[in-house]
């Protein structure tokens, strides 16, 4: 059974070591943070499974790793081009490469980048509409949500800032081999997103998920006017859900939301799937 690292702090989130040299980080329920993360320890180095989105996120991610496993971080994975995964890439060393899929690159330039543009042109109404809101508001993690919207906006107002893209790039699968444990980067193709991957540790039965998995499915999102994009690929995403599902894995980390028990997790995911895109299934 995981437990959490009682004495990492972070505001973001909340670790759990799952195995020796397997953490995921969990957000803690504030909205700008709402992506998880995690990291192993390969042996030699640490790879780390998304960036987050806050930069202090991201900079407590590389304190996490250096605190639980004594080692650098050496690689990133990205997981898809949604910005609550990849934002903190900028944030990430430039001497430390980022792993992204082929597909994963393209939507990055494609549609990461001009969804950036537009919150940095709207970054000086939004910095000054957040001063005025942390004068009147009283409610603590309201306050830490405005703080942490403030802190995104002014990072990305900055000249310096570059949302760094994947430099080693791969097609479909990437085993990267450590001196103890080894992973698999799976491409699984369009599902949630346009290219969605996934980190396989096989011989701890552990699978970073991404996006493929959230721990609370929202009944409200079946709603046909719900804009919450769930599966560009439902057909696929579903293949792929059963497939590790039947895996047993010890845990499946989601997206977002708590660790949960992964036969129950791929269960309520696969449910709402049928619900939410019943005629990709008829
Ligand atoms: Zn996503």
């Amino acid at each position: 059974m995981e437990s959490a690292v009682l004495d990492f702090e972070s505001d973001y989130f909340t670790l759990f070591k799952l195995q020796e040299g397997v953490y995921a980080a969990i957000a803690k329920d504030h909205s700008i943070t709402g992506a998880n993360a995690g990291f192993f320890d390969l042996g030699d180095y640490v790879v780390l499974f998304d960036t987050m989105t806050a930069p202090k996120a991201t900079q407590d991610l590389i304190r996490g790793a250096q605190f639980c496993c004594s080692k650098e971080i050496r690689l990133v994975i990205n997981s898809h081009f949604h910005g609550d995964h990849i934002y903190g890439n900028h944030a990430i060393s430039p001497s430390i490469p980022i792993i992204g899929s082929l597909d994963t690159v393209k939507m990055i330039k494609e549609y990461t980048m001009e969804n950036l543009a537009k919150y940095q042109k709207e970054a000086r109404k939004e910095i000054k509409s957040l001063d005025v809101q942390l004068k009147t508001e009283t409610d603590s993690s309201k306050l830490f949500e405005i703080n942490s919207d403030l802190d995104f906006y002014l990072t990305i107002s900055q000249h310096s800032y570059n949302l760094r893209l994947p430099d080693l790039i791969f097609n479909k699968e990437l085993q990267i081999q450590g001196s103890k444990r080894s992973v698999q980067i799976i491409d699984v193709g369009a599902a949630h997103s346009v290219s969605d991957s996934i980190a396989y540790l096989p011989d701890d039965e552990i699978c970073f998920m991404g996006d493929l998995l959230f721990e609370n499915v929202d009944p409200s999102w079946l709603d046909k006017k719900s804009v919450i994009p769930f599966a560009v690929n439902p057909k696929n995403h579903l293949k792929v859900l059963k497939k590790y599902a039947d895996k047993e894995l010890k845990y499946a980390v989601p997206g977002h939301g708590k660790l949960a028990p992964s036969k129950l997790i791929f269960k309520s995911n696969i449910e709402f799937l049928r619900l939410k895109y019943p005629d990709a299934f008829s």
